[in-house]
């Protein structure tokens, strides 16, 4: 096994991937920005290393620095977690020509994955039902309204190179596409680096179901079940749970192995999620391949029992599964809410600052990746995800009260957080139905508006 490792990564994810180490007699090695200098993972990591400032393209999305912080430490290997490096297949490739393991998947996989049009032509291929869309990228405004029309209203326009959910139009007609195509274009190549858009059938309130899987080296494929990430807000996950309750075990069946052909036929190795829509007449589509440990992992563990960020470290190093989907014992329900320090009476503003009081939930049945701690103080510089709370019991029921018994007890003062909305949303009747689709949160802020595009990460 690997004797040394670096996390590419800050905040709770950080903290998560140094846990494993810890477990596996592996050292760790955390980077940190000039504004991460009190961050939970670098006390809890074996070594620290500072990688440059608190802008993130000067740390956390450096490579050079962080490759050479892996050299002068020793690190044989690295974990990207999710965001910053994790997808870039210029990075995967920076650490096999200095001879470091990147713990994901391999250069080409990355490459398939960020490239959304390319990877969902090779999913196609292999039989799987991919979303109706333009056969490739879309310059043209009059190309785009005759693809519009051949698809049919209403059509999203999406950034090949997109990703959190950012750089989504959708347009009910001809006039909406040509007002906000070339604005598409425009916010792609400068949020992305990328400005290939294209044209995808808009499923009308669908279903997000996602299926995580885990690959070696021999191409043996399984997948753990899938997640429910229906609860969004504008096209970003709030709220997830294992398993579905929108599923029945025929159709579990069919999604798996439609995931599994995904997989196989993108040759895909180490941890990812093949994600699909699913409609109102049950028929599914696949919509992309994530190419990382996912921040809504954990509900998978909790009804697997299985580590998924032990299962990548020990499949980068090139140990083999061991083990089949029909050995999996999946049992129970878990919940998970992603908390942010954000004031939902005030658009989901960012509400950095220092935690005067801290009261993190505990007992049965509770688990809190974070990595807060009284006294510590926000930076204003990255993402304002500040903790996962996640809750597990035998059955749906269980989880949702336990969820709203941790949620009570749950203290970040001064902090304005989302954990009143997630209150709200345990104790309505639709979400403890399981009858929801992604525009369900809509009814707790009626005045959010879907088109004002949010770039405030
Ligand atoms: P998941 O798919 O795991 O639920 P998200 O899609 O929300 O998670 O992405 C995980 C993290 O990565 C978020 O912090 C998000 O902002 C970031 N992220 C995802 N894709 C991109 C991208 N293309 N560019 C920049 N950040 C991204
Ligand atoms: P990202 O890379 O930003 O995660 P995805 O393609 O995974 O983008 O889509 C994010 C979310 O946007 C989905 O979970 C879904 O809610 C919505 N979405 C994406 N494509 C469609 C579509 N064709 N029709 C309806 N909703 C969609
Ligand atoms: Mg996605």
């Amino acid at each position: 096994m690997f004797s040394k490792i670096l996390v590419a990564n800050r905040g709770e994810i950080a903290v998560r991937i140094i846990r494993a180490c810890r477990e596996m007699g592996i050292q760790s090695v955390a980077v940190y920005s000039e504004a991460d200098a009190e961050s939970l993972h670098l006390k809890l990591a074996d070594e620290q290393v500072c990688i440059g400032p608190p802008i993130s393209a000067k740390s956390y999305l450096n490579i050079d620095s962080i490759i050479q912080a892996a050299k002068e430490t020793g690190a044989e290997a690295i974990h990207p977690g999710y965001g910053y490096l994790a997808e870039k297949e210029e990075f995967a490739k920076a650490c096999a020509d200095s001879g470091i393991v990147f713990i994901g998947p391999t250069p080409h996989n990355l490459s398939l994955a960020g490239d959304k049009i390319a990877g969902k032509k090779v999913v196609a291929a292999a039989g799987v039902p991919v979303i109706p869309s333009s056969p490739g990228g879309v310059d043209d405004i009059a190309v785009a309204r005759l693809i519009a029309v051949d698809i049919g209203y209403p059509v999203m326009i999406k950034s090949s190179g997109g990703g959190g959910g950012r750089g989504i139009r959708v347009c009910s007609d001809e006039a909406t596409l040509s007002e906000e195509f070339s604005i598409a274009k425009s916010e792609a190549g400068a949020a992305f680096g990328n400005s290939t858009v294209y044209l995808e059938k808009y499923i009308v309130q669908p279903r997000h179901i996602e299926f995580q899987i885990l690959a070696d080296r021999s191409g043996d494929v399984i997948h753990l079940g899938e997640r429910e990430c229906t609860i969004q807000r504008r096209y970003q996950k709030l709220i997830e749970e294992a398993p579905s309750p929108g599923l029945t075990p025929e159709l579990r069946q069919e999604m798996g192995l439609a995931a599994i052909k995904a997989a196989k036929a993108l040759n895909y190795f180490n941890a990812g999620t093949v994600e699909f829509l699913l409609d109102k007449n049950n028929d599914f589509y696949f919509i992309e391949i994530n190419s990382r440990i996912q921040v809504e992992h954990p509900v998978t563990e909790l009804t697997t029992g299985i580590d998924l960020v032990r299962e990548q470290i020990r499949l980068a190093y090139g140990e083999l599964l061991g083990y089949t989907y029909e050995e999996l014992n999946i049992r129970g329900w878990a919940i998970e809410c992603r908390i942010n320090a954000e004031n939902p009476a005030m658009n989901f503003m960012p509400s950095p600052g220092k935690i005067v009081s801290y009261r993190p939930p505990g007992g049965f049945g509770v688990r809190l990746d974070t990595h807060l701690y009284e006294g510590y103080e926000l930076p204003i510089y990255y993402d304002s995800l500040i903790a996962k709370l996640i809750t597990f019991d035998l059955t749906r029921e269980g989880a949702i009260r336990i969820m709203r018994r941790a949620l009570a007890e749950f203290d970040v003062s001064p902090l304005k957080t989302t954990i009143s909305l997630y209150s709200q949303v345990m104790d309505d009747a639709d979400f403890q139905k399981g009858n929801f689709d992604t525009s369900y949160i809509e009814k707790f802020i009626p005045d959010d508006d879907d088109d004002d595009d949010d770039d405030d990460e």
